[in-house]
């Protein structure tokens, strides 16, 4: 009798283990580290951040987090937790290598979703390129068992050569499922010429219409103020012709226009006349193939750029690039990390890396930089479930080394990375 009542107590008492355990399963704590969640606070120390089902459970102190019982726990004392990277302008396409047309298909895209992935960037904004591939991956990784960055697609860069061709592209676009427009309003430095005035009034109309925000290519701070009176919603580059002016600034403020310098794109167009530093850092060289960095080396290679008027008009005018951002930013406008990485020698992770950097040279506190790349990054790109590090957002974020708000180089020290509260696999 007593050992019926014993056994009966024990197969409760583990029972009740067993379902308490159960309905954590999949909860993972971390404890102890000095967590930056990607909104306005200042960095929480000695936090905890419990993550359950690929999201955000809880995050506080901890003396006011309860650990969930049967959860996982993961001591990050010393370390440093920031959100997961948004690269709110970036490009996963057909790139092999210096190939840009090395193949668009899955193997290739998750190859580099993975390597984003790896150096912390969690989200790529695809503004461009993409095709069935693509939508199909964006369309799979709502899930807790994400491992890879997560992507969001523009579909073509809409052309077009009268503006009913303009909204029928759009209107493409949009049965794909894309989650934003993307346009070039640009004559590459003299070298093309741009479409008419009217087909882009068209296309914001018609994006619109379809409930999709614009994302505009430029380069001069004419057009950016024409596409801001088209109402076009995020400037995917910096304006890099002129200082921007009071009436600009003006305009942004009323809008609510976001701002995407991508400075390292500058730099990639010209930075392979010489050997660049980078090519001596191992956080770069820890994913490159080494017959890259030869064929960029190569001195007819390196010349070639040298002599390239537009690469040089690009280096020249990258300090306009740089004063613009610094402005932008002291004057309150949102602005957003991305660097058009994806293309040949744009490289995807390092740069993004690179680009926190720029903007802290620009004139960001480290801290002001990291919040373009997660919290103000997702805000712009308009997807609320990441981003920051808040409850019920998801589980992506990297722990670090070092302290990244301290010095913004500090970002090297990714140590680890988590998409939906899964770690990323080493390759
Ligand atoms: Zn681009």
């Amino acid at each position: 009798m007593i050992r019926a009542i014993t056994s009966a107590l024990a197969l409760f008492g583990f029972l009740f283990v067993s379902i308490s355990t159960l309905a954590n399963e999949g909860t993972i704590a971390f404890v102890g580290a000095t967590i930056i969640d990607g909104t306005d606070a200042e960095p929480l120390e000695d936090g905890v951040l419990v993550v359950t089902e690929g999201r955000v459970r809880s995050v506080g102190p901890r003396s006011e987090v309860t650990l969930p019982a049967g959860a996982e726990v993961v001591d990050v004392s010393g370390k440093f937790i920031m959100p997961g990277l948004i690269n709110a302008h970036g490009h996963v396409g057909a790139t092999v290598g210096l190939n840009g047309n090395g193949g668009y298909d899955r193997a290739n895209l998750l190859r580099q979703l993975g390597l984003y992935a790896r150096y912390g960037v969690t989200t790529v904004n695809s503004l461009g390129g993409d095709e069935a591939a693509g939508f199909q991956l964006r369309n799979e990784q709502f899930t807790s068992g994400l491992n890879r960055a997560r992507i969001y697609t523009a579909g073509s860069v809409v052309v077009g050569d009268s503006e009913q061709a303009i909204r029928d592209e759009v209107n493409r676009n949009a049965d794909m499922g894309a989650d934003f427009i993307k346009v070039r309003i640009d004559d590459n430095l003299g070298a093309t010429q741009k479409m008419p005035r009217p087909f882009f009034e068209a296309l914001v109309d018609q994006a619109h219409t379809r409930r999709l925000p614009v994302a505009v290519h430029l380069y001069y701070l004419d057009d950016a103020k024409f596409m801001l009176q088209a109402n076009a919603d995020i400037i995917a580059h910096s304006i890099r012709d002129l200082p921007v002016d009071q009436e600009f600034i003006n305009m942004v403020t009323e809008r609510g226009t976001c701002y995407i310098p991508t400075l390292t794109r500058e730099v990639s167009t010209f930075v392979y006349e010489s050997i660049p530093d980078f090519f001596e850092d191992p956080y770069f060289l820890k994913e490159v193939e080494p017959a890259i960095i030869e064929e960029l080396s190569t001195p007819e290679r390196m010349s070639r750029i040298a002599g390239s008027r537009s690469a040089q008009t690009y280096k020249a005018q990258l300090p306009t690039a740089m004063e613009n951002v610094g402005t932008l930013h002291n004057a309150g406008i949102r602005v957003a990390m991305g660097t058009d990485t994806g293309p040949p020698a744009r490289f995807q992770g390092y740069f993004e890396h690179m680009e926190m950097h720029m903007m802290v040279d620009a004139g960001m506190s480290p801290l002001n930089a990291i919040r373009s790349s997660t919290g103000v990054a997702a805000d712009c790109i308009g997807m609320g479930d990441i981003g920051t590090l808040e409850p019920g957002k998801w589980g992506d974020f990297s722990v670090l080394t070092e302290n990244p708000a301290d010095d913004i180089r500090n970002s090297h020290s990714i140590e680890s990375v988590y998409i939906a509260g899964n770690l990323v696999p080493n390759e």
